[in-house]
Parts: C-alpha cells; sequence; structure tokens
C-alpha cells in the first residue's frame, strides 16, 4: 500500500494508471475509519483496479465553532484498516497544499446546500463540494463511493457532478449501523455511555416513523411529531431539525408522497449526530 501525500506525485500516478487503462475507484473520508468508510472500501475495491483512499479533516467544510481541532484522528489505526481492506493508496494530503497561499475559487451547488444541514452549517456543503472537486482532479477516478449517512452531500456531490460535467460515476452506499441500530459515525467516539445509550432514540424513532407509514399514516406533521417526541424522551437529546422532504429536492413535504426522505439532526452534549432513511 502506498501513502502519497503530494498533490502532484497522487496526479501522475493517476495519469500513469489511466494511461495503462487501469479503472481507478475512490473513496474520499476525513479518517478514524469505522465499518461505515470500510464498507464504501469493500465496494470500492470489487468495482475498479486501482483503489484509493483519501483522508483529509477538511477545514474549509467546518464553521467557526465547529469541532474541527478536535476532530478524531486515527492515521496508525486508518492505515491498518486500509491495509486490511486492500487499498492501494492512501492519500494522505496537508491542507497547505489542498489550500494553498491566495486560494479563492470554490463552488456552491446553491439550492441543495441550503436546506437541512445547509441552514445550520452556513458554508458547509461550499466547503464539500469544493474539496471533492479539487480531489476529484488529483485522483482523477472513474468511480467514487460516497455513504447514504451524508444524504445531503451524497445528493449536493451528484448536482455537482451532473452541472459541471465531471466525468466521473457517483456510487451511493447504504448506511451501516451498529447491532443496537446506531449509525456509525466517527463522532461517536466523543459519546460516553449514557450519551451514547440516548443517542439510540435518534435510529429507533426512524424506525418507528417506517412503522407508522406501514400503518396508514400519511400526515407529514404526525409523523414528525411522532420522532421530536421519542428524541426528546431522553432529556439528552437537543434537536436541530427533523425534516420530511423529497429526496430529489429535499423540498419539505406539504403531503406525504413516497418514498420521502426523514432527516434528522441533533446534539447530545457538544456531538453533533445526523441519521435519515427512505420511508418507504
Ligand atoms: P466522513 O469521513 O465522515 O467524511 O465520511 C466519508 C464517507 O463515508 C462519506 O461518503 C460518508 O457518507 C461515508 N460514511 C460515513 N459513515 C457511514 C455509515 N455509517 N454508513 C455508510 N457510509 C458512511
Amino acid at each position: 500500500m502506498k501513502i502519497i501525500e503530494s498533490v502532484q506525485e497522487m496526479r501522475e500516478w493517476a495519469l500513469a494508471k489511466r494511461a495503462q487503462g487501469q479503472k481507478i475507484t475512490f473513496v474520499p473520508t476525513m479518517g478514524a475509519l469505522h465499518e461505515g468508510h470500510l464498507s464504501l472500501l469493500r465496494e470500492g475495491r470489487k468495482l475498479g483496479d486501482q483503489l484509493v483512499l483519501s483522508i483529509f479533516v477538511n477545514p474549509t467544510q467546518f464553521g467557526p465553532n465547529e469541532d474541527l481541532e478536535k476532530y478524531p484522528r486515527d492515521h496508525e489505526g486508518d492505515l491498518k484498516k486500509a491495509k486490511g481492506c486492500k487499498v492501494d493508496v492512501v492519500f494522505y494530503p496537508k491542507a497547505k497544499d489542498i489550500y494553498p497561499e491566495g486560494f479563492q475559487t470554490f463552488v456552491n451547488v446553491e439550492g441543495l446546500s441550503k436546506p437541512l444541514c445547509g441552514a445550520s452549517r452556513p458554508g458547509h456543503f461550499r466547503g464539500v463540494a469544493t474539496v471533492v472537486l479539487k480531489l476529484f482532479n488529483i485522483v482523477q477516478p472513474h468511480v467514487a463511493l460516497f455513504g447514504e449517512k451524508d444524504f445531503q452531500q451524497l445528493k449536493v456531490i451528484q448536482r455537482m457532478v451532473k452541472d459541471l460535467d465531471l466525468p466521473v460515476e457517483i456510487k451511493p452506499m447504504p448506511i451501516v449501523r451498529e447491532d443496537d441500530g446506531l449509525a456509525m459515525s466517527s463522532r461517536n467516539r466523543y459519546l460516553s455511555p449514557e450519551d451514547r445509550q440516548a443517542a439510540l432514540a435518534i435510529s429507533l424513532s426512524l424506525s418507528k416513523a417506517q412503522l407508522m407509514v406501514d400503518q396508514g399514516e400519511t400526515n407529514p406533521k404526525k409523523i414528525i411529531e411522532m420522532v421530536q417526541a421519542t428524541l426528546e424522551e431522553t432529556k439528552k437529546i437537543k434537536i436541530d431539525y427533523v425534516k420530511l422532504c423529497n429526496p430529489e429536492t429535499l423540498e419539505d413535504l406539504k403531503t406525504l408522497k413516497l418514498p420521502a426522505l426523514l432527516a434528522i439532526a441533533c446534539l447530545i452534549g457538544k456531538t453533533r449526530l445526523i441519521d435519515n432513511c427512505l420511508l418507504r
């Protein structure tokens, strides 16, 4: 497994592989790898000849009061897990090389970046879209894999690829959960045992919502109220949003039309967790 830190070396490696007719698959991450990331890597391994993993905690997608400095980092553990998934190259750039002095060009996917997490994290998706476009230009993948855990991010990237005619196929991947339902996230490491217990209300509320739909509920307001009540029961959860929306436009649904995206963001202590499901 090769570890590449230099942007130029990464690009030259990718160009050489492409010239040999090799198919490059790519999984961009911020590290602190868990089974969710590994599911993307295992699928990526199957889809191409050369598998690239990038680890980059992207400063431009963090707000001034967010956890950029404290974001979990586990370089040794990440390399071990990457090796286990037969990654060919770990691209591990430095922030000063991705954003050199004078950097001033950003990508803004206007509509899809506004609701949900975009409303509480202004500039977040502008940072995400910009770094993903840069990584695509450097790694030059044929296929890139993204998790549905970050559903809005996936939609923003798909839109950017379409709008800017990028020659990359985007492969969405299902959410990987712990046995008890908690969606895997690098930020779960911040949770105390009590917080982690409280966090189970998130996935529980998603399952209860599907049950309501199965039993014939068609009023979005009632579903949202049930989810809010389930989350608030724990006392430890502060809701950022609970939304039922059109999974393509991310606009709020006034009447239930399936499949519908049920998306949740909340804070447990200082830890921000998101989860979602498609109600069918
Ligand atoms: P991150 O390191 O949080 O930026 O995530 C890197 C990629 O892994 C993104 O495409 C995420 O959507 C994906 N991912 C993170 N957690 C999960 C999960 N629990 N299941 C599936 N994919 C995930």
